[in-house]
C-alpha cells in the first residue's frame, strides 16, 4: 500500500522528516534525520536560515545535537547546502559531508550564494562558511556508519556535477535529493528539476537507471514529501516519462530557430513544478528549468 507524508513526522521508527518551512511556506524543502543505536546522521541543510526550525524538530523528536555524526548533502544549491554552516555549529560532533567537487565551495561560498540569489532573490540568506578542517568529500559507494548500520553514498550526476543520493539498505530508504525529480504529493507526481546551467539529461538518466537497480520501500524527497510502499519503482519511471513531455516539446520546436520561443513553450510546461516556489520566484524557476532541459539536451547530442 501506498503511503504518502508531507509534514514534519516520525515516518518510520527512528526515521523523521522535518519541514524546514523555507521562504515560510509548508511544503517546500524538507530534509531527513536517521537514527541508529545512539548515533544520527542529518540529510541535507535547507536554507540558510532553516536552522531554528531543524533545531526546534531536533528537540521535539528528542534527538540530541550530540548524537549527530554527519551532515550529509545531496549537491551544492544553497536550498540543501545553505544552513550546513551554521548547523554545524550545533552539532559538536558532526562532520559535513559532499562530494569532493565542491567542497571548496563550502569552505567558500559565494558561489553557491550567488546562484541563490539569482533564483531565490531576496529569500536567500546570506550562507556563512563551513570550516575547512569540518568538510569531507563523500565518495561513490562509501559506507558511513550510523550505529551497527550503514548509510551507502551513490554518486548520481544530472541534476548537477556533484549530485550523491544515500541509500538506506537496512530501510530500503532513498535520500533522493533533486536527482531524480521534485515529487508533488496531491497529484503524485514527479517534476523534472533540470536547472540551468548544470543539468546534464544523459546522466541523469545514467543515474535514474542507476537508481531503479535499488531495492526499494521509501523515497524520501526534500521538494517535498516521503512516499513509501512498492509504488517507488512506479514514481521513478514517472520521472522519466515527465522528460520524454519535455522531448516532445523540442520535437515539436524542430526547425524554430527563435531559442527564447522554445524556452517560452518549454516554461509553460513547468506551470505546476514551480508551486514549490515563493509566487515572485516561479516565473524564473520556471525560466532556469526550461533553459536547463534546452542546454542539458543539447550537451547530449553535441556528445552522442
Ligand atoms: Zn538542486
Amino acid at each position: 500500500m501506498m503511503q504518502v507524508h508531507d509534514s514534519t513526522v516520525e515516518f518510520d521508527t527512528d526515521l523523521f522528516y522535518i519541514d524546514t518551512f523555507a521562504h515560510g511556506r509548508k511544503r517546500s524543502i524538507g530534509i531527513l534525520i536517521y537514527r541508529e543505536g545512539g548515533e544520527a546522521v542529518v540529510f541535507d541543510s535547507g536554507m540558510p536560515d532553516s536552522t531554528s526550525k531543524i533545531l526546534s524538530s531536533l528537540d521535539a523528536f528528542g534527538i540530541k545535537k550530540t548524537s549527530i555524526r554527519h551532515l550529509l548533502l545531496s549537491h551544492r544549491h544553497i536550498d540543501h547546502a545553505g544552513a550546513a554552516s551554521t548547523l554545524l555549529t550545533h552539532f559538536p560532533n558532526a562532520l559535513v559531508r559532499i562530494h569532493p567537487f565542491s567542497a571548496k565551495h563550502l569552505a567558500e561560498p559565494s558561489k553557491i550564494y550567488r546562484g541563490g540569489r539569482e533564483l531565490f532573490g531576496d529569500y536567500a540568506a546570506p550562507m556563512s562558511p563551513v570550516s575547512a578542517d569540518l568538510i569531507r568529500g563523500v565518495l561513490d559507494g562509501e559506507d558511513i556508519h550510523v550505529g551497527k548500520e550503514a548509510v551507502q553514498a551513490i554518486y548520481a550526476p544530472g541534476h548537477t556535477s556533484d549530485h550523491v543520493v544515500y541509500y538506506i539498505p537496512s530501510r530500503r530508504t532513498l535520500y533522493c535529493g533533486d536527482a531524480v525529480g521534485a515529487y508533488d504529493t496531491t497529484r503524485n507526481r514527479v517534476y523534472p528539476t533540470c536547472m540551468y546551467p548544470s543539468f546534464d539529461y544523459e546522466k541523469y538518466k545514467s543515474t535514474l537507471c542507476r537508481i531503479l537497480q535499488l531495492d526499494l520501500e521509501a523515497l524520501v524527497f526534500p521538494h517535498f514529501g516521503v512516499v513509501s510502499g512498492k509504488c517507488a519503482n512506479q514514481i521513478l519511471e514517472g520521472s522519466l516519462s515527465a522528460y520524454g513531455e519535455l522531448e516532445e516539446i523540442l520535437k515539436e520546436s524542430a526547425g524554430e530557430d527563435d531559442e527564447m520561443k522554445i524556452t517560452r513553450r518549454l516554461m509553460s510546461a513547468f506551470r505546476d513544478a514551480t508551486e514549490i516556489f515563493p509566487e515572485s520566484v516561479r516565473e524564473r524557476a520556471a525560466e532556469y528549468m526550461a533553459r536547463g532541459f534546452l542546454a542539458g539536451s543539447k550537451m547530449a547530442t553535441t556528445s552522442s
